[in-house]
């Protein structure tokens, strides 16, 4: 299914107002609930440069933190406090009106379908973290929590992750639980499959968590292991631009678990764990058609990110342009998760003077990235613009993205 989304206007960007970003928020909370709070967190969306669809097949990504984040303030219930097990959510993304979209349940006994709405991705932390360690759901005491984010949502920028991370960052800080940033990610990722339901993968979480200002995160899906690769755009002439073109992608709808469900099952014909393992001279002439090219797509896949990371330790930015672009082609024609309004930004941005551009995340909707020039990044954006509004869709929100770091305390 696809549909039009209602645009957010993201507001402000995140990076150098940061801490007066968090300074309002706090005196907001206090008007919210009547005190301070303990702290301010911060976790950012990201863009993935590329690697797609391979973070469930162990594969390898190369993503990016961006400089728009959600921010959460937090206060943890005291013990013997009224309501001590009761979590207030608060969000000031109301898109269906004036005020706070709101959200309350009880930290323990959480059970995956028992909080509706944007509320279940702060409750999947929950009810992970409070089983992580094997104790029970009491484990986690009620909290506060006030919500401001600048990643627009459902844009395929990870505005879920980014609730989850910041919502994770915050109570480990504020529980003293200790968890690494590895650790936080297999547990929002658990959150997120178990709990909200959405069969994702690791990539996205770990952007926001492990992402550092001025490069790219080369993470092995596999074994977590992750390496800041510099990506020095500014000096180089370049930036990303996202143009996120307002059509809504759903990991609830069938394609991506259709998609999983393929690679599983090439994975077993060729007789391999994950399709990490398939050698390099494998015969795909023993799939059928469909699952051969859902395959090729992960292998070539695979393959790119590691020449991307190649390019950038070379110091060759420019370079990975025509990866970007063959792995567009790829998602487009073997792994047939585009659509015809990602391909009209590849296209329009390629033709307007991209280095490279790609489709990012998930696919079926969402945003695409473009490499541009720096100094043509205005203009490439007026004519994709141009181009979608030519061709009846809706005009798209195009914007410049920095690499950022990952999720923080603030305050
Ligand atoms: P994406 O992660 O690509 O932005 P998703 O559909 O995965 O899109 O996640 C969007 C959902 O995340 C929203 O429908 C909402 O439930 C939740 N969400 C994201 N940002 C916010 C926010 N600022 N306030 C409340 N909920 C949010
Ligand atoms: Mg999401």
């Amino acid at each position: 299914m696809r549909e039009q989304r209602d645009q957010h206007p993201a507001g402000p960007r995140t990076g150098q107002h940061e801490e007066a970003r968090a300074e309002r928020l706090a005196r907001r909370f206090a008007e919210e609930f009547g005190h301070a709070p303990d702290g301010v967190w911060r976790a950012p969306g990201r863009v993935n440069l590329i690697g797609e669809h391979t973070d469930y097949n162990d594969g390898f990504v190369l993503p990016f933190a961006i400089d728009r984040a959600a921010m959460v303030a937090v206060r943890v219930r005291r013990a013997g406090e009224a309501g001590h097990d009761v979590v207030d959510l608060a969000s000031t993304y109301a898109p269906h009106g004036a005020g706070l979209s709101r959200a309350r349940f009880a930290a323990g006994g959480l059970a995956p379908g028992s909080v509706p709405g944007w509320g279940a991705y702060p409750a999947g932390v929950v009810h992970v973290l409070a089983g992580a360690d094997g104790a029970d759901g009491a484990a986690v005491p009620g909290f506060e929590l006030l919500l401001d984010s600048t990643v627009p949502v459902g844009a395929g920028l990870s505005s879920s992750h980014a609730v989850e991370v910041a919502t994770v960052v915050a109570l480990n800080d504020l529980l003293g639980r200790g968890l690494d940033r590895p650790a936080m990610a297999r547990l929002t990722q658990r959150a997120e499959n178990e709990f909200v339901g959405a069969p994702t993968g690791i990539m996205d979480q770990s952007a926001s968590l492990m992402g550092r200002a001025g490069a790219a995160l080369f993470l092995d899906c596999r074994t977590l292991e992750a390496e800041a690769v510099p990506l020095p755009l500014a000096e180089h002439g370049l930036a990303v631009l996202v143009v996120d073109t307002g059509v809504a992608h759903s990991h609830a709808d069938g394609g991506y678990a259709a998609r999983r469900a393929s690679c599983e099952r090439g994975a077993a014909a060729l007789g391999v764990a994950s399709l990490r393992d398939v050698p390099a001279d494998a015969d795909l002439g023993v799939l059928d058609d469909g699952t051969a090219r859902r395959v090729r797509h992960v292998l070539t896949e695979n393959r790119r990110v590691l020449e991307t990371v190649e390019r950038l330790r070379a110091g060759d930015v420019r370079g990975i342009g025509r990866l970007l672009a063959a792995s567009h082609a790829s998602m487009r024609d073997d792994y047939e998760i585009s659509c015809p309004e990602l391909d009209l930004a590849v296209e329009a941005a390629t033709a307007a003077g991209a280095v490279g551009a790609r489709m990012t995340g998930g696919g079926f909707g969402g945003s695409a990235i473009a490499l541009v020039p720096a100094e043509g990044a205005d203009r490439i954006a007026g004519t994709v613009t141009e181009a979608f509004l030519r061709s009846g869709h809706r005009a798209p929100d195009a914007f410049v993205v920095v690499p950022g770091e990952g999720a923080q305390r603030v305050r």
